[in-house]
């Protein structure tokens, strides 16, 4: 989740003071990068995916799973045992929000070639084994986006999910202040609660996150929870919602992302566009968090939840009062979808209102930035820095970068462009951010093999997805809505093809700005987006086939990719369940179940254990994933009551 400094983090009251100091050097930061590498070409393509994994503990006696809080000694053993051992160690780790949480990339990032597709799912799963060997007795490491928890627990407020187990405090001086989410649960490097603490601060207010819940037959109508013991609560908590308070339940979640080395700037510019429009459709198609707090929720993705989780604007800012000490109304979440397309062919497609910080971006223009990437940055700038180490205030422009990224990597977006670190020898970078993490290698493999496939196709054949960036958000709204993957309709481009040959430098002839937008896009089910429709759009997929059978691909590969890209199919097709929906049929199905939405303790285990099963490929789950071929077998896993 981005930068990590050591040293003595600092108040919001402090951090706030030397807020313009931090936005005024990471402005010359980053015009020092762009000077020295704006005109940097031909980088190759580089790429690397990320998974998120949470630590989970099951206690098979009494049926009951909880989230291990020890993320940060299994990661210190892991970078030991890994990186600092072996500069060309396989598998990298990193820390996450979570302290039952850490990350895991490939050592090295993956080239360009074909060949590499197949490489991917091993790696996974050597990241999966080496984490589990380190794991005690009855111990997982599972690949789950939001972890369900207990409600019945978490609405006593009584310890429970966690192991060890804490009480939430929420009193003054804690990090979230949370009535169900305990600090000791957040990381301990002081950057997670500094984080979870400054934004509860520059709000004013705990976060509120409300996510609608899921009335089945036995719901109570209207769903009330009540919290006379706190008064923020009762007034933040909706009716037929499932109220959270804390950063955790948000950036406590994990997802599978992707970053992207372009060959210059301006391909990078391009790609991010070009990817923008596929956040939403390939967010609703990896769909896989349906359950939040110990309840049956009506949304399949944690997106809304995170940007909740993280909303750090004040009152003024969000336009509840009017302005006075804020200087914008801002109307996104730092954690949202991205606000402006970065390349010259979707400057006519920027139809969200943009809010700046005018002199930051009047600065970049008089250093030569054109307007498009200029108020890209001087829109990421309108935040305020949301942690600061008191060692870290002065640095030296020229060489360092990190208040810069200060902003930059507290500017959650669906995507994310990234200029080259300082003296290095990383090209300009993208990063895909909308996925759910999926159960198993081989999905998690197939999502990140589908989108840089995309990639590849995108610039070989010079695809042009863009639309109008107003319509991409309201896709991405119906892409968190339950089954959007079969119910959903999207806004999407009618004619792909349509750039021409020169989208990349220029914008074709074609692209007279008098043309009418709204002709150029039409509501489309994913079915049809991603396996096209006679008459109507030829389907991602079927673009892909042509490009893989133009390419030469050993034969191992090509039986891999094309697996990979059965199981998007399907999933789009409905033939097979996203997780999402796999979650509610299991949950709906048990046993216990009184069709009331609430998920208890023992539905929440077998859930859990259900998934590390099919992770482990200890059982097969064709709704899921279809009889589709594996290459390994894993031995077994300790967690497995039947070992
Ligand atoms: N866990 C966050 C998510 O689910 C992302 C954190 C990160 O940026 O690494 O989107
Ligand atoms: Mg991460």
């Amino acid at each position: 989740m981005g930068l990590l400094s050591q040293g003595s983090p600092l108040s919001w009251e402090e951090t706030k003071r030397h807020a313009d100091h931090v936005r005024r050097h990471g402005i010359l930061q980053f015009l020092h990068i762009y000077h020295a590498v704006k005109d940097r070409q031909k980088d190759v393509l580089k790429w690397g995916d990320e998974v998120e994994y949470m630590l989970v503990s099951f206690d098979h006696e009494n049926k009951k799973v909880q989230l291990v809080l020890s993320g940060e000694e299994v990661l210190e053993t892991l970078q030991e045992k890994g990186e600092r051992t072996n500069p060309n160690h396989p598998t990298l780790w990193r820390p996450e929000y979570g302290s039952y949480m850490i990350e895991g990339t490939p050592g090295q990032p993956y080239g360009g070639t074909m060949s590499e597709f197949n490489t991917v799912e091993d790696n996974m799963r050597q990241r999966r084994k080496e984490a589990t060997s380190l794991l005690k007795e009855n111990q997982a490491l599972c690949t789950i986006t939001s972890f369900p928890s207990s409600s019945i627990c978490c609405r006593l407020g009584c310890p429970g999910f966690t192991l060890p187990e804490f009480k939430p405090n929420p009193v003054e001086g804690g990090a979230s202040k949370s009535l169900f989410f305990p600090d000791e649960a957040i990381n301990k490097h002081p950057r997670f609660s500094t984080l979870t603490r400054n934004i509860r601060h520059r709000r004013g207010e705990k976060v509120v996150i409300n996510v609608p819940i899921f009335k089945d037959k036995n719901t109570p109508s209207p769903f009330i929870e009540t919290f006379p013991e706190d008064e923020e609560a009762a007034k933040a908590s909706k009716p037929d919602h499932i109220y959270m308070d804390a950063m955790g339940f948000g950036m406590g979640n994990c997802c599978l992302q992707v970053t992207f080395q372009a060959c210059s700037i301006s391909e990078a510019r391009y790609l991010y566009d070009q990817l923008a429009t596929i956040c939403p459709i390939v967010m609703a198609l990896s769909a896989a968090s349906p359950f939040y707090r110990g309840y049956v929720s009506d949304i399949d993705c944690r997106w809304g939840v995170i940007s909740a989780s993280v909303d750090d604007r004040t009152r003024e800012e969000r336009g509840l009062e009017p302005l006075k000490n804020n200087n914008y109304r801002i109307s996104k979440s730092r954690y949202d979808s991205i606000d402006s397309y970065l390349s010259e062919c979707g400057e006519k497609y920027n139809d969200i209102e943009l809010t700046i910080d005018k002199e930051i971006y009047e600065q970049l223009l008089q250093e030569g930035i054109d307007h498009l990437l200029a108020q890209h940055v001087a829109h990421l700038f309108i935040r305020d820095p949301l942690t600061l180490f008191e060692e870290k205030i002065h640095l030296d422009d020229a060489n360092e970068s990190d208040h810069f990224e200060n902003i930059q990597s507290t500017n959650w977006q669906t995507m994310r462009f990234k200029p080259p670190p300082p003296n290095s020898d990383i090209g300009w970078r993208v990063e895909f951010r909308p996925m759910e993490v999926q159960l198993t290698d081989f999905e998690n493999s197939a999502y990140v093999v589908f989108v840089v496939l995309l990639t590849r196709v995108i610039l070989s054949y010079k695809l042009d997805f863009l639309i109008p960036l107003s319509k991409v958000d309201e896709n991405m709204k119906v892409a968190q809505k339950r089954d959007a993957v079969l119910q959903g309709m999207f806004y999407f481009r009618k004619d792909i093809c349509k750039g021409g040959s020169a989208v990349v430098d220029g914008c074709g002839q074609a692209r007279n700005s008098s043309e009418l937008a709204a002709e150029e896009y039409t509501l489309m089910s994913i079915d049809t987006i991603i396996n096209g429709k006679e008459g109507v759009f030829p389907g991602l997929i079927p673009v892909l086939n042509s490009y893989l059978e133009s390419m030469e691909v050993d034969v191992d590969t090509r039986c891999s990719i094309l697996n990979y890209l059965k199981l998007i199919k399907k999933r789009a097709s409905g033939e097979l369940m996203t997780v999402a929906r796999w979650m509610r049929e299991f949950i709906s199905n048990h046993p216990d179940y009184k069709q009331d939405s609430v998920i208890t303790d023992e539905m929440n285990y077998s859930l859990i254990l259900k998934c590390n099963q099919i992770a482990h490929e200890l059982c097969e789950c064709p709704e899921l994933l279809g009889p589709v071929f594996r290459k390994v077998k894993y031995s077994g896993s300790k967690t497995d009551p039947s070992n």
